[in-house]
């Protein structure tokens, strides 16, 4: 078990509701995402390494740039000195294109993962999916300063247009997931929640599925105290004010 004991999150003043989206550029191609709002780019640093232009780019218009792996490894299989070269390689690779050290991770965890991201000065880790908002991860039994910003299937654009031949479904219509968005968005704002949106540039990069997202953050938007924050943000909030 690697949650802490949950304490409500008062968010900062003014604020009922953060919201972050994020994108995890993990495929080949990055496509580039143009939106209003403070995404938090989550990257595999073989695409920073590829296409350092785009994330420089990216980084100019002031987003995060948080760690995914070096080439998308499962870290349940790594040794742990392998996990750790994986994590100073990547973390290294960021740093040389963005001017910034990652400071969140995303990736599928092993045994020693969260172990390894606080030895490595890791702030938040960010793919479990056993809470509606942000945790301390326990390490040992104790709550450490490495804070779980927790994902869902109802927000991650994967649950819905992801189509290979191995795995053939029908695709949902943009108007179909913009209500699923909505609605989980509106219950988890009044109930002074979070929200995580884990997006696929090679997904949700789409015009139809573009201009959904647009409208689902004029939704959000439209109510009292949403912070569009980037995850960082959220985290550095949780890190202080979480009970430990
Ligand atoms: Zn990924």
């Amino acid at each position: 078990m690697n949650r802490s004991v949950k304490g409500a999150i008062e968010w900062p003043k003014g604020v009922r509701c953060p919201v972050v989206l994020s994108f995890d550029l993990d495929a080949e191609l990055l496509w580039k995402v143009w939106l209003k709002g403070k995404p938090s780019i989550i990257d595999t640093s073989w695409v920073a390494e590829k296409y350092p232009d785009s994330v420089e780019q990216v980084v100019k218009e002031g987003h995060e740039i948080a760690h995914h792996g070096y080439e998308h490894e499962d870290c349940s299989r790594l040794s742990r000195e392998e996990e750790r070269a994986m994590l100073r390689k990547g973390s290294k690779v960021l740093e040389r294109v963005s001017g910034r050290r990652p400071r969140g991770f995303r990736l599928m965890p092993g045994k020693n993962t969260f172990e390894l991201l606080a030895e490595e000065g890791f702030l938040y880790d960010s793919v479990l999916m056993d809470d509606d908002q942000p945790y301390r991860i326990s390490i040992g039994g104790k709550p450490s300063g490495l804070v779980e910003l927790p994902v869902c299937f109802a927000f991650n654009d994967t649950a819905y247009f992801v189509y290979t031949f191995g795995m053939a479904k029908p695709l949902l219509t943009p108007r179909e997931v913009e209500l699923v968005y909505k609605d989980e968005f509106d219950a988890l704002y009044q109930e002074g929640r979070y929200c995580m949106f884990m997006l696929h540039p090679q997904l949700i990069g789409r015009a139809s599925r573009l201009a959904m997202l647009e409208r689902t953050i004029a939704h959000t938007k439209l109510s009292p105290g949403v912070w569009f924050a980037t995850a960082e943000e959220v985290a550095e909030h949780c890190q202080r004010s979480l009970p430990r």
